[in-house]
Parts: structure tokens; sequence; C-alpha cells
């Protein structure tokens, strides 16, 4: 039995989700003909309260998507220094829109809309690249699953009001947010102009990313998506996936979150642990008192077939999911008790 904490994205379809997938009605989706990747695409957008959405292989294209709508060529887009955009999206901002990030210094991957503020440059100051949107992620993964408080992203949403900003959110993980946090779907429909959702993490599918938006803003999405090589055909398969997920395995995501607070709790009682980050959704960040330890620390665990992520920076990280079973997670809980 090989215990993977790695990442959330590393379930495996379930047999229900399978025979979901295998009973899809599909069609040509470059024909927009696809009646399952329809389905998904209206259910998302009416799930948050916008107009439009449309399905993506991955949350990369969904993001790199979003940046190139909201911004032209030597633009600027303001985000936190830890952003999945800035780290793992390959460099794409520069690559595919020409664009820079202007990093802020957050906590735990969120920041406040004061330093948004500060971080505009005047759009007629034209040294400068013209900021042109916001990105936030919620929850953040490299903030350790954290939750954005929802008053600050509205305040933040006043502020791209204020400086016609667009306002992007990465919401790869959105599905443990709204477990977690008493906000509905609707109510960060209503905030943003755009948003990426990925049923690949958390809900477990094997492929699969949507983004939901406004009708202008999400006019020419389409065509991005073809120039990027996402046009998809009986793509039906895999949003079958995706409406199998939604109706499945969102309420399950709490379990998640009640194992990675177990798992916090063992953790911060260990002498060889130095700090755990609060944990709030599925993912547990946590630093060794030595870091020197750290690959010890992991092919030691290795060894006893338990896997986890190391970071860089003395952070090491745990996240917990679908295929995490009870039994695993016992025998995950003693073999940590027992270091
Ligand atoms: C996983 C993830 C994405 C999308 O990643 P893909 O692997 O391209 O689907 C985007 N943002 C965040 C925060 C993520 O964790």
């Amino acid at each position: 039995m090989i215990i993977d904490l790695r990442s959330d994205t590393v379930t495996k379809p379930t047999p229900g989700m399978l025979d979901a997938m295998m009973s899809a009605e599909v069609g040509d989706d470059v024909y927009k003909e696809d009646p399952t990747v329809n389905a998904l695409e209206e259910r998302l957008a009416d799930m948050f309260g916008k107009p439009k959405a449309l399905f993506f292989p991955t949350g990369t294209m969904a993001n790199q998507t979003a940046l190139k709508l909201h911004t032209n060529p030597g633009d600027q887009v303001i985000c936190d220094s830890n952003a999945h955009i800035y780290h793992y999206e390959g460099g794409g901002a520069s690559f595919n829109s020409g664009i820079s990030c202007k990093l802020l210094e957050g906590n735990r991957g969120m920041f406040t809309a004061e330093q948004v503020v500060e971080a505009i440059n005047p759009p007629d100051f034209y040294h400068s690249p013209l900021t042109a949107m916001v990105e936030v992620e919620n929850t953040a993964n490299r903030g350790g699953g954290s939750c954005w408080d929802f008053q600050e992203l509205k305040k933040i949403r006043q502020v791209c009001d204020d400086h016609n900003l667009g306002y992007h959110l990465d919401g790869a993980r959105i599905w443990n947010a709204l477990v977690a946090k008493p906000e509905t779907a609707r109510d960060y429909g209503q905030l943003f102009d755009t948003m990426s959702v990925c049923l690949s993490k958390g809900l477990g599918c094997p492929i699969g990313s949507v983004l939901i938006g406004d009708e202008a803003i999400m006019q020419n999405a389409l065509r991005i998506r073809k120039i990027l090589g996402g046009g998809m055909r009986q793509a039906g398969y895999l949003a079958a996936a995706g409406l199998y997920a939604l109706d499945n395995h969102m309420d399950r995501l709490k379990e998640d979150h009640q194992k990675a607070k177990d798992i916090e709790k063992v953790l911060s009682g260990l002498d060889i642990i130095k700090n755990v980050e609060p944990v709030e959704t599925n993912i547990i960040i946590f630093e060794l008192t030595d870091k020197k330890n750290d690959t010890s620390f992991i092919n030691n665990l290795a060894a006893k077939h338990v896997r986890l992520s190391n970071m860089g920076g003395g952070k090491l990280r745990i996240v917990t999911h679908l295929d995490y079973t009870d039994e695993m997670h016992d025998k995950f809980l003693s073999l940590l008790k027992s270091i």
C-alpha cells in the first residue's frame, strides 16, 4: 500500500466516475456540438451565476487564457509572489501574453487591497508597465491551502473598479474554500470578471478545468483556447467526469480537511518539527527544526511507502485527497507518532 500525499492530483477515477464517462453522450466540441461539454459549461456558469463558461484541458491553459483576455503585450498583472501563474505555468504570462507580473509579498499567498493600491502604476506615467489586472488564488496553493477573507476580496474588487483593472480568480481549489467557508459560488461569481476552476484536483477527475466569466470578456476566450491548441473534439467523455464529481465529490472534501487537521495536530507535537502552517483545507506545509534533514525525512517516509513533497526553502508539503483512505490515515498517523 503506497500512501501518496504529494498532491491531490494523484487520484484515479472511481468506478462510478468511469461509468459516467463511458456512458457520456458526445459530439464534436469544436463545433460546440458535444452535449456533455455543453451541460458542464452551463452547470458551472449557473453555479457561479455567470453567463459564460468554457471547458479546458488544464487549469494552466484556463489561467493563461484569462491573462490574455485581460491584457495587451507590455501590460502588468498584480499577483502574490507565491502565485501559480508566476511559479508553475512555465513563464506563460510572458510567453503567451507578453506581460510581466508585479509580485506582492502577501501572507500565506494572500495580500491586502492596500498593497494592490500601492502596486498600481499610474496610467499616465508611460515609463512603467501599464497595470491591467489583479489575480488572486483561492485557496492559495503555496499559501498552504489558505482561504481568503471575503471582505478583503471585496475591497480589492473596489480597487479594480476604481482603477479600471480586470479581476481574475485562480480557483483551482475554490471547492475547498466553498466547503471550508460560508461564502457561496455565486458570491465569488459576483466579485470576479473571470474565474478558473479545476476538476482534476480535490474533485478527483482525470483532467479538466473551466473558465467562467462575463459575456464581454469571454467573447474572445474560444479563439484564445484555439490558438493555445486547446480545441477538443469528443471531450464529453472528460466533461462527464466533471459532472459526476460535482454531484458526488464536493461534500466529501470536508473529510480531506478533517484528515489534514488530524495530521497538523500530530506534526505540531513532534520535536523534529519547527513549525506547521495553519491548516484551513487539505494542504499542510511544515518545516523541520533542522533543514538539513529534509531529504532524509522524505526518504525515510518513502522507505515506509509514504510520499510527500519538498517545496524547497525548507518547506515540506502534504496534501490529503479522495484516494487517501481512512486506513491509510490511521497508518500514517501512527507512523508519524512513532518518529
Ligand atoms: C493545479 C493548479 C492550477 C492548474 O494546474 P494544471 O496542472 O494546469 O491543471 C492552477 N492554479 C493552482 C493554484 C493550482 O494548484
